[in-house]
């Protein structure tokens, strides 16, 4: 089996997320008593997400290199960064080693294009929503990505930072979610991305009539499909 480095702690809410999925989905595959071989780092979020919001990415794409050459060193055999806002600096911190980064967008579009959807709203922060980091990542996977309006991005956002990055759980909150998505003509949206690692906590497919996908449980299968061959 081979080491599973996780680039973590953005927010540890969802590295719990990782770590759970990855030893489940290790056992599921191999049975008995087995898990995952996993090397993580986790960071403090509350240094993070000061340079994220001060917008001075080189400081965060220097900490993230920095890690990643660490859990190489380390012994790591691929990475996961374990949130979807910071594969911002995905080709820094894939160029800073020697071991493949799997790109949480990748293995989304993949699952995507396998499913037939062909317009999913994205679910995620303002960074993600906003920049063109990661929708033009899965544009250039033909996937036509539909951003929510300025009024539900702030809704969305907001409730990753506010409650889930700081493990808030609220039932209205969930109903705005589902709400914005109800709230979406059939023509523009045909099903939904889990585009946050948090996410998956407020939300589920279950709350939906069209199909969902959660980068989370994507990424962390991408992972053991690479660790367990
Ligand atoms: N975990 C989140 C994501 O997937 C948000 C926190 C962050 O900014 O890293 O984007």
């Amino acid at each position: 089996m081979k080491t599973i480095g996780l680039i973590g702690g953005m927010s540890w809410e969802s590295t719990v997320t990782y770590y759970q999925l990855l030893n489940r989905m290790a056992r599921e595959r191999l049975g008995g008593l087995h898990s995952a071989e996993i090397l993580m780092w986790s960071f403090d979020f509350a240094a993070i997400e000061a340079l994220q919001a001060a917008g001075d990415w080189a400081s965060a794409t220097s900490r993230m290199t920095d890690v990643a050459q660490r859990l190489e060193r380390g012994g790591a055999d691929c990475l996961l960064i374990c949130t979807n806002t910071m594969h911002k600096m995905a080709d820094d911190v894939s160029a800073a080693v020697d071991i493949p980064l799997l790109h949480i967008a990748d293995v989304t579009a993949s699952a995507i294009k396998k499913n037939g959807a062909k317009k999913p709203l994205l679910f995620a922060t303002r960074y993600t929503m906003e920049q063109d980091f990661y929708t033009q990542r899965l544009r250039d996977h033909g996937v036509d990505v539909v951003i929510p309006v300025e009024e539900d991005r702030t809704t969305v956002h907001d409730i990753i930072y506010q409650e889930l990055c700081q493990g808030i759980v609220q039932e209205t909150s969930k109903q705005k979610y589902i709400d914005i998505v109800g709230g979406m003509t059939t023509d523009r949206a045909d099903s939904l991305i889990f585009g946050c690692t948090e996410v998956g906590l407020l939300i589920s497919s279950d709350d939906f009539s069209i199909p969902c996908f959660d980068t989370t449980t994507l990424h962390a299968q991408a992972a053991i499909d690479f660790a367990i061959t």
